[in-house]
């Protein structure tokens, strides 16, 4: 039996898919701790780990809602915030692994402190990486994050002082990046599968390419004419009142059954009276649409995206983001999508309208379906963990 730690992040899309690892290797008799959230306590309690909450040590929880909006902008004070939570959690964390002996780490690739502590401690590490796995190769397709790098390193001298930090109080890390970047040396899991990983081939054996973990679906959508358009703008970035109207006032007088989820933060009833085959929800069980769609107007979040093609259904895209901006291009080298020229309703029904009418699109989203299907999946997963526990075990007694 071995001892396994997981360290998230407070968001759904980077815990949901470790939920099944957990599953997995809780069946398998091991033992899970998970750091994590309070909004995330009972999915994790489920899935079978023991919870242990870092609200009350995470820096960025307490932020005031101006500094909150410099995180992800202002390097040297997001570098300062992360040490912050590393720090605030170091007593604790350190405590609770002399006792607890882990066998191996697991962190999200933003959970910091996680990788951190492996680094302090020498506990075994794995990293879990829930959009693709980012190389200097891979960033030709996310843009944006190479000039997010160039800006890290241009700000490194800011972060010398942070590093201090950590190092007088044990951490081995002799820049910012051995702890925020991933390297070719550190086991990787990575939710998706060789196929639609941009330059795959570039990546060590120490990265595992185990495809998206897909939920079962909980309800069942009924399909009441020949093709069915799904659109959602995923769950974060989703106030869109004038596209989504553009969209009612496009699709009303087509045969399209369409289902539009609209996220909370605008109001159902604001819609008024709906056309006949339009349906509009705060919220769907997107698997369920899925299984039943024929193409999804998506914003490309990784997780619509890998769900959308693992049902093979194409996609019209409109990311709004630099990481959606790279999910999506990587779908439109291959074939499985296609970017509507502009957002207004004649755009959108122009690009879906081509998608029914060249087969590729379905052709190239089954192909992308089965690369999916082939892949580990949560077994690999837990099997790659388990690897690392190993080694760690075999060395130890190599030295007895
Ligand atoms: N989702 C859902 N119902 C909805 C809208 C979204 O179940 O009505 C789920 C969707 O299946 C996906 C996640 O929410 O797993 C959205 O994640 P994604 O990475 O695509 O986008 P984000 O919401 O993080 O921008």
């Amino acid at each position: 039996m071995s001892k396994i730690v997981f360290f998230g992040i407070p968001a759904h899309g980077h815990t949901n898919p470790t939920l099944e690892i957990v599953k997995e290797l809780v069946s398998r008799g091991h033992e899970v701790w998970y750091y994590s959230y309070i909004i995330m306590r009972e999915k994790i309690e489920s899935a079978g780990a023991n919870f242990i909450s870092c609200d009350n040590y995470d820096a960025e929880q307490r932020l005031s809602a101006k500094d909150a909006t410099r995180v992800g902008k202002d390097l040297a004070f997001s570098t300062k915030i992360l040490v912050d939570t590393t720090l605030a959690l170091d007593d604790k964390v350190c405590n609770d692994m002399a006792e607890l002996k882990p066998d191996c780490i697991v962190a999200d690739s933003m959970a910091l402190w996680g990788k951190a502590v492996a680094l302090k401690l020498g506990i075994p590490f794995v990293s879990s990486t829930t959009t693709f796995a980012f190389n200097q190769h891979s960033a030709k397709i996310i843009k944006q994050s190479i000039g997010d790098l160039l800006k890290m390193i241009f700000a490194m001298p800011k972060t010398s002082k942070q590093v201090k930090r950590l190092k007088d109080k044990g951490y081995p890390v002799k820049n910012i990046l051995d702890i925020i970047g991933n390297d070719d040396k550190t086991h990787t899991i990575v939710y998706t599968s060789r196929e639609f990983q941009p330059f795959s081939e570039t990546f060590s054996e120490k990265y595992a390419f185990v495809g998206p973990s897909i939920r079962t679906a909980t309800d069942k959508i009924e399909k009441n004419r020949d093709k069915l358009i799904y659109i959602s703008m995923g769950t974060v970035n989703n106030d869109m009142m004038p596209f989504y109207k553009k969209c009612i006032s496009a699709f009303k007088n087509t045969d399209y059954q369409v289902i539009m989820s609209v996220g909370n933060l605008v109001s159902v009833n604001d819609f008024g009276e709906l056309p006949e085959n339009i349906s509009v929800y705060s919220h769907v069980d997107q698997i369920a649409v899925l299984e039943k769609a024929d193409v999804f107007v998506s914003h490309c979040g990784m997780n619509s995206v890998s769900e959308s093609l693992y049902f093979e259904v194409p996609l019209v895209m409109l990311p709004q983001t630099a990481e959606q901006k790279g999910v999506a291009e990587r779908v439109a080298q291959l074939g499985a999508g296609l970017k509507p020229d502009k957002s207004d309703g004649d755009s959108l029904l122009k690009a879906i309208n081509q998608i029914f009418r060249v087969n590729t699109y379905k052709e190239n989203a089954k192909k992308i379906a089965l690369g999916f299907s082939n892949s580990s999946g949560v077994r690999g997963a837990a099997d790659k963990i388990m690897q690392v526990c190993t080694a760690q075990n075999d060395g130890n007694d190599a030295m007895k």
